[in-house]
């Protein structure tokens, strides 16, 4: 569309246009009658080489008549003042989220609330909010919805109006949980609550069957191809297709030079031979000024001063995240239940505070 419209629209100097936008393959815009909006159309369609593009022309036929424009309709009365409301399409089933649906009542309740508050934005005065707002009753009704419940979100929404308070804060850490069912949200939120933290729970829905039966990016998965990858050589496999390119790992490395077997355990967000190949030059240099604090090369200082042939660790993939609050709770629920002996003592106890036994 808009290379039919850059060479028609935008360089025609024989329509002068107020207004002109678009969406997808909706357009709108402004003349001053029907036949200088029917010959937009024709420049438009003219710039297609096929000559397939038929665009059909809404005008309205007197200045009482309301023009849809994607969710809205819009009329521009003889004073020029426009007046917009809620539209649908006749033609479009009066479907929306049912009050049924396997959804929390918070999604259900914050999608009618923003269904009322299109309603309520895209009507220019009180009596076409009337109208939208009504529309979106009809819609809720048919929907499963019952009265009482659509009432009381309306007042839960002009109580809100009233405060007018914002619920967020910029401290406030957004963690994602699958929905499982109403019981189920309710102890995250409680357990949220007691706890203190400054976190707010979204609900994304559970893991459909079309999750499990597809892969959207098959090719896009990184393989390694450095032949001598150290990353790769240490790594046991653990996890299905984890490899040294994994990002968003929660790992494990165990020291088995002489048996040690002294663990640690991390989480990344980098390919995970980003982080081993620093795990393991802070072992191969123990005594290496910029490697002094690094939980390996204080092991290796300690445990085999004498060993300076390279280090020799294992490394295995134990979880992977999807976000940052979600690798640091499984990385946490790790360390509590495996207190690897190379990780720092204070954290864990830090840890075991915030997590449910
Ligand atoms: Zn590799
Ligand atoms: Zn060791």
């Amino acid at each position: 569309m808009w290379k039919l419209e850059r060479a028609s629209v935008y360089v025609d100097l024989r329509i002068t246009l107020p207004t002109y936008s678009r969406f997808y393959d909706d357009l709108n815009g402004t003349t001053s009658n029907s036949r200088k909006a029917q010959q937009l159309c024709n420049l438009i369609e003219q710039q297609d080489p096929d000559k397939l593009i038929k665009l059909t022309l809404d005008f309205p036929s007197s200045s009482n008549e309301y023009i849809p424009f994607l969710n809205t309709e819009v009329r521009i009365d003889d004073e020029g003042k426009i007046h917009s409301m809620l539209f649908r399409k006749p033609q479009k089933k009066p479907l929306t989220l049912h009050y049924n649906s396997h959804h929390t009542t918070r999604t259900k309740i914050a999608t009618v609330e923003s269904m009322y508050k299109t309603a309520e934005v895209v009507s220019s005065d009180y009596n076409n909010q009337r109208h939208s707002s009504k529309m979106v009753d009809t819609l809720l009704l048919n929907n499963g919805y019952p009265n009482r419940v659509i009432e009381a979100i309306k007042d839960k929404r002009k109580r809100q109006r009233k405060r007018h308070k914002t619920q967020t804060s910029d401290n406030t850490a957004i963690l994602k949980l699958p929905y499982i069912n109403e019981a189920t949200s309710r102890k995250f939120r409680d357990a949220v609550k007691h706890s203190g933290l400054p976190v707010k729970i979204v609900e994304k829905p559970g893991r459909r069957l079309k999750d499990l039966l597809t892969d959207s990016r098959p090719l896009d998965k990184a393989k390694c191809t450095n032949k001598n990858c150290r990353t790769c050589e240490s790594l046991s496999p653990s996890l299905d297709n984890g490899d040294c390119m994994s990002r968003n790992t929660i790992y494990k490395i165990t020291c088995t030079l002489d048996n040690c077997m002294e663990t640690y355990g991390g989480e990344t967000y980098r390919p995970l031979y980003h982080r081993f190949d620093e795990h393991y030059r802070s072992a191969a240099n123990p005594t290496a000024k910029s490697y002094v604090d690094k939980p390996l090369a204080k092991h290796y200082r300690d445990k085999h001063p004498k060993y300076n042939g390279n280090p020799k660790l294992k490394l295995e993939i134990v979880d992977k995240g999807s976000s940052l609050i979600d690798r640091k709770i499984k990385e946490a629920k790790f360390l509590v239940h495996n207190k690897p002996s190379l990780n720092d003592k204070s954290e864990l106890n830090n840890l075991t505070q915030f997590l449910v036994p």
